[in-house]
């Protein structure tokens, strides 16, 4: 069992409704938005009141050293607004933020630097949470990696070591939670001030008090969906898609790639109208696209069947192919 099995994980901030989770990125450009219930304004963007709580991930008596921020200008924008750097000496120990089981790691990279094309040389632990969600920490110091892919972790536990491989400016934790596009999640974290309400912000100070429970029940379900999932119809995808979701209502962003084609299709069966919807997204010359996921729950039920193809040049958007698989993903 968890530590504190009767801890919901997802909370709401303030004193807001839950009903609208994760609007996302509602309409922004320039002046402050005007967001709407369960929402709230961020930077100049509507976002969700729904927060994740994690432990923080660093072990007990770790001083916690917030180089970056929620929404920082540096690099923690778009999807990657909701990833925190936690600062400190190569070498600082790094810990599970949530139980769960590793999927993906790399430890060989020796090199790093203050730019953006070195975003490919970090060495990280990506844990699967079981809800479709993902602990990701960045930025682990050569051979700095302590688990393996399949090991299940419980929060609080060593995961390896801090480092700057990758794109990282001195010695620092990059850790955020994804959904399964890599969309990064709000985050709020146990353990703090309770008048800090979870949050942590840069020159937010004090020491984690995040210690293993030496056992934990981790789900060892994968969130993951099958490789290839909308490898069909010459549209294969670029990034994950959601098998399970954890709110409709929430965008996600599909990529893919369609050479050949000028316009991508994708297709939700809405119960509610008992027809298919299409959405058009242009594909650029170098033949990929990027188009969101939606799931309104005015059309679509617990259960929403989705179809990615390429689509008509021009007019009406459709699918030029209607006889390819379509795929069902449901909320969790
Ligand atoms: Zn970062």
């Amino acid at each position: 069992m968890r530590a504190e099995p009767t801890r919901p994980r997802w909370r709401f901030a303030g004193v807001l409704r839950a009903s609208a989770a994760l609007s996302l990125l509602l309409s922004t450009h320039g002046c402050a938005p005007s967001c709407g219930e369960g929402t709230r304004a961020s930077d100049g963007v509507c976002e969700g009141d729904a927060r994740m709580w994690v432990r923080v991930p660093l072990p007990a008596g770790t001083p916690i050293v917030i180089g970056q921020g929620m929404h920082g200008p540096l690099s923690h924008q778009g999807a990657d607004a909701h990833a925190l750097d936690f600062a400190g000496p190569e070498g600082t120990p790094v810990s599970a933020a949530r139980d769960g089981v590793v999927v993906a790691r790399r430890s060989d990279s020796t090199t790093g630097c203050g730019m953006p094309g070195c975003a490919g040389d970090a060495n990280y632990v990506v844990i699967d949470h079981g809800d479709a969600t993902f602990g990701r920490y960045w930025h682990l110091m050569p051979g700095g990696v302590d688990v393996e892919v399949g090991d299940v972790v419980c929060e609080g536990e060593p995961l390896g070591r801090m480092g700057q491989t990758g794109y990282a400016v001195g010695p620092h934790l990059h850790f955020d939670v994804v959904d399964p596009l890599g969309t990064t999640l709000p985050l709020a974290f146990e353990g703090l001030d309770p008048g800090v309400d979870g949050w942590l912000w840069e020159g937010a100070g004090g020491a984690s008090s995040s210690v293993a429970p030496g056992f934990c029940e981790a789900s060892t379900l994968p969130s993951t969906c099958p490789e290839g999932l909308f490898g069909f119809l010459g549209v294969p995808r670029l990034e994950g898609a959601p098998c399970g979701l954890a709110a409709r209502d929430q965008d996600h962003w599909v990529q893919g790639t369609a050479p050949g084609a000028s316009r991508a299709a994708l297709s939700r069966y809405s119960d509610v109208r008992g027809e298919w919807i299409h959405e058009c997204a242009e594909v650029t010359p170098d033949g990929s696209f990027r188009m969101p996921l939606r799931w309104p729950s005015a059309e679509h039920g617990r259960v929403t069947r989705y179809l990615i193809a390429p689509a008509t040049e021009s007019g009406p958007c459709r699918p030029t192919a209607s006889s390819g698989v379509s795929v069902t993903l449901h909320l969790r």
